[in-house]
């Protein structure tokens, strides 16, 4: 007698509208997990020679730079471009020891090195002892982009640079008067790499779900010409896969370059899946402090969760993410 029996289908309209009625308000879709992390170099910030007004003056670079990048991601761009960004913006900055304001070497110039890795694929590029690129970080990811290769070093890497139509400056235009001060002081106390703060990295995530990484850095003071740090070795300074992490460093970077240390973080992640944090103290605070290596890292994994962590006094950093985090710091207080 199924001709009695109300359709099947009527039976599951009433159920979904009485369900409906009875159901609270759906709940609004959770915010897509983007984030930024930046750094504006680890080690010695004296806080005895930390002004206020020099402390709201890189506040003020840091903000600018992470309220950028985070920008990009919001408009769902990418965290390619949200990274290259935000190291553009301290490349420029002169307070930072990447791009204009870099540290001089031993013959008081500044030698550049930068990287950029894309977590999807993934895809690296690296430029090394550049000395007359603007942003060091863009020519990076020209390498990356538009070339089969993943590193050039001096005057190859800037003869690409003119072929791409990137912008070259004198080398005056890097040397500030306070750089030329640290290297005569430098010199004086006979070091071969002084003591200083402001590279510059970037890590993102962005709604896509892609990890990006990128760093750039005059390297130390009073450094051999031709020496190159651990920002443009992929692994060591600088690292993404969208699979694990994606890390930028600072500190000394032969360390960095020794312990292949971004790298090992995600290694940590993927092989003994570790979280994030557990995988950044571990190499920090057990593996690089061990080696007497000094430094820090800003790290990001595919859920957004953002690490920022040192070893040395303090870290120039910053943090902003879909959740309502932002943040940034000098010292180990908040
Ligand atoms: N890691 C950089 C280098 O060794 C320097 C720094 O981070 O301050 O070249």
């Amino acid at each position: 007698m199924s001709c009695l029996k109300p359709p099947l289908f009527v039976l599951l309209g009433l159920a979904s509208g009485l369900a409906a009625a009875a159901a609270p308000p759906p709940a609004p879709p959770a915010p897509p997990p983007i984030a930024i992390a930046i750094h504006g170099g680890a080690g010695v910030i004296d806080p005895d020679k930390m002004t206020p007004d020099k402390a709201a003056s890189y506040r003020a670079g840091l903000a600018a730079a992470l309220d950028a990048g985070y920008a990009i991601l919001e408009r769902g761009g990418s965290s390619l471009d949200a990274v290259t960004t935000a190291v553009r913006i301290l490349e420029d900055d002169p307070q930072f020891n990447a791009g204009r304001g870099a540290v001089l070497n031993q013959d008081g110039d500044a030698e550049l090195d930068a990287a950029v890795m894309d977590g999807h694929g993934p895809r690296a590029g690296a430029v090394a002892g550049v000395k007359h690129v603007k942003n060091p970080v863009d020519l990076a990811r020209l390498v990356m982009e538009r070339s089969p290769h993943v590193m050039m070093t001096g005057d190859g890497a800037e003869e690409f640079a003119l072929e791409q139509g990137v912008v070259l400056v004198p080398r005056g235009y890097f040397r500030t008067h306070q750089r030329i001060a640290e290297l005569e002081e430098a010199r004086q106390a006979e070091k071969a790499r002084g003591s200083n703060t402001g590279t510059v990295g970037a890590v993102a995530l962005d709604r896509a779900g892609n990890l990006a990484a990128a760093t750039s850095t005059g390297g130390l003071t009073n450094k051999h010409r031709g020496r190159v740090g651990d920002t443009p070795i992929i692994g060591a300074g600088t690292y993404a896969n969208n699979q694990t992490c994606a890390v930028s460093g600072t500190g000394y970077g032969e360390y960095f370059i020794r312990a292949v240390l971004a790298y090992d973080i995600c290694a940590m992640v993927a092989y003994k899946k570790m979280t994030l944090a557990q995988a950044v103290t571990e190499e920090l605070h057990n593996k690089l402090q061990a080696a007497g290596g000094e430094g820090g890292v800003i790290a990001i994994d595919p859920s957004g969760e953002i690490v920022m962590d040192f070893n040395s006094v303090g870290m120039f950093r910053a943090a902003r993410d879909a959740r309502g985090r932002r943040e940034i710091a000098m010292y180990r207080d908040k």
